[in-house]
């Protein structure tokens, strides 16, 4: 086990951009090409923004440990164009060995097949990964994490939309949303609210969720807005609407994957709500392939139809009848270039434009009176936990172990505390 694999195993770094992988899986592969990802495509959230802005000297050794650990021989951070002042702090501060690949400032460039492939021009197969095609890719936060060398106890996230200013800030992991609302004045009354950003979040209802590794930010719009209406269709209106697809294919047209070349094909799965459930199963196996990104629903369809719930379930409906992507070679489409989307035609067409506001980092100094941690907030097994009701455990301290040999996380106390419950989902903290 290298240096970087056990840091990152130690400290229970996780993929920070919204997967949660365990990073020292990810750092124990062997790639020729290493990849940054800045791409911050959700609009709305700016936290990889703000922490390249305030610690890019913990960045930057997070990614020359995890460059090392690989074996990259090339060093990509690949970030948009529209932040040329980030972007010349960053040239200024870089070793010349560290390359700024500048994307288009589109939606979704940070998707890791569309990330690699504009960055690298390699194409990751169907069904792949992109070390299939040589090469990781970490999340800026991630690279962060590793570069600080520290139990992950705290999480940046961004509260954004009907906000005098979008803040970002570091939080505890285990307080709740409603807590943090409450730390910063920000009121409640006639809001809904977006867990993580506008396209992949989902809408929540209950405030007291607890904040997870996995989490991004928490977007607040005016109850009753458009884009918390149509996230919060029911699977019903879902297929009642699917009735009145005209097969125009714009959802296909404008599919990122399908650009990609994965045939993944919405306009079909739109058919497929009258049809019986072998035949549906047969008809939508490009489902597999689609990576949820949601253009096809809240952009591309002129219909205001919701081709995106019928692909993600028809892609739950294939994975437990046992079918499994295959791995295939991809030709891009001709049009890739020409058809991706604008992140300000998105920000538009979502409603969204008055809430594009200033935003800035900043520090406050969070104490909860108790934090629920989630056994299961990455990828893999639950974590187990190694402490009892009523005891006392430190700042950083050990709370969760990672099962013998299965694929998860550890897990720490964010504060000084007394253990108050211990179940199968949580281990419930309370803060001295
Ligand atoms: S959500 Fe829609 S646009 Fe995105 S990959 Fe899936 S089918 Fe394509
Ligand atoms: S864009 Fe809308 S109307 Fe057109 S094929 Fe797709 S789901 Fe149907």
């Amino acid at each position: 086990m290298t240096e970087a694999v056990r840091t990152a195993r130690e400290n229970g770094i996780v993929g920070a951009g919204g997967a949660a992988f365990p990073t020292h899986v990810k750092l124990a592969s062997k790639a020729d090409v290493m990849i940054a990802n800045a791409a911050e495509c959700e609009p709305l959230l700016y936290k990889d923004e703000e922490i390249l802005r305030h610690f890019p000297d913990l960045f930057m050794k997070g990614l020359t440990i995890a460059a090392s650990a690989v074996g990259a021989q090339r060093i990509v951070i690949g970030i948009k164009d529209k932040h040329p002042d980030l972007v010349k702090m960053l040239r200024d501060r870089l070793p010349r060995s560290v390359e700024i690949g500048l994307l288009r400032d589109t939606y979704p460039s940070g998707d890791e097949f569309l990330l690699v492939r504009d960055l690298t021009g390699r194409q990751i197969p169907r069904g792949g990964i992109p070390i299939d095609v040589g090469t990781v890719v970490q999340n800026v936060e991630t690279l962060y994490n590793l570069g600080a060398g520290a139990p992950l106890v705290e999480k940046f996230v961004t509260i954004s939309g009907e906000v005098d200013e979008a803040l970002t800030l570091k939080v505890p992991i285990g307080m709740s949303w409603r807590n943090i609302l409450q730390a910063l004045r920000i009121g409640t009354e006639g809001k809904g609210f977006i867990l993580g950003g506008p396209m992949m979040g989902t809408v929540i209802r209950n405030l007291g969720l607890p904040v997870t590794k996995a989490d991004s930010g928490l977007v607040i719009l005016p109850s009753g807005h458009s884009l918390l209406v149509k996230k919060s269709r029911t699977e019903t209106a879902v297929r009642k609407i699917a009735y009145s697809c005209d097969q125009c294919m714009r959802c296909s047209d404008l599919c990122p994957r399908d650009l990609l070349g994965h045939g993944v094909k919405p306009h079909r799965a739109m058919i497929s709500v009258t049809m019986g459930a072998t035949e549906k199963l047969a008809w939508n196996r490009s489902a597999l392939y689609c990576c949820e990104c949601a253009l096809c629903t809240l952009y591309a369809c002129p219909e205001d139809l919701d081709p995106f719930r019928v692909m993600v379930e028809s892609k739950k409906q294939l994975l437990r009848a046992g079918e499994r992507p295959l791995k295939g070679h991809v030709e891009n489409n001709p049009m890739y270039k020409y058809r991706r989307t604008p992140t300000k035609m998105l920000v538009r067409r979502l409603g969204l434009e008055e809430f594009v506001r200033p935003h800035r980092y900043i520090e406050k100094d969070l104490r909860p009176e108790e934090l629920a941690i989630p056994l299961s907030q990455h990828r893999g097994s639950p974590a187990v936990p190694v402490v009892r009701k009523g005891q006392k455990v430190e700042a950083r301290e050990l709370i969760g172990e990672i099962p013998e040999g299965a694929l998860g996380s550890r897990l720490f106390s964010p504060l000084p505390a007394v253990v108050e419950r211990v179940d199968n989902e949580r281990i419930l903290l309370k803060v001295l």
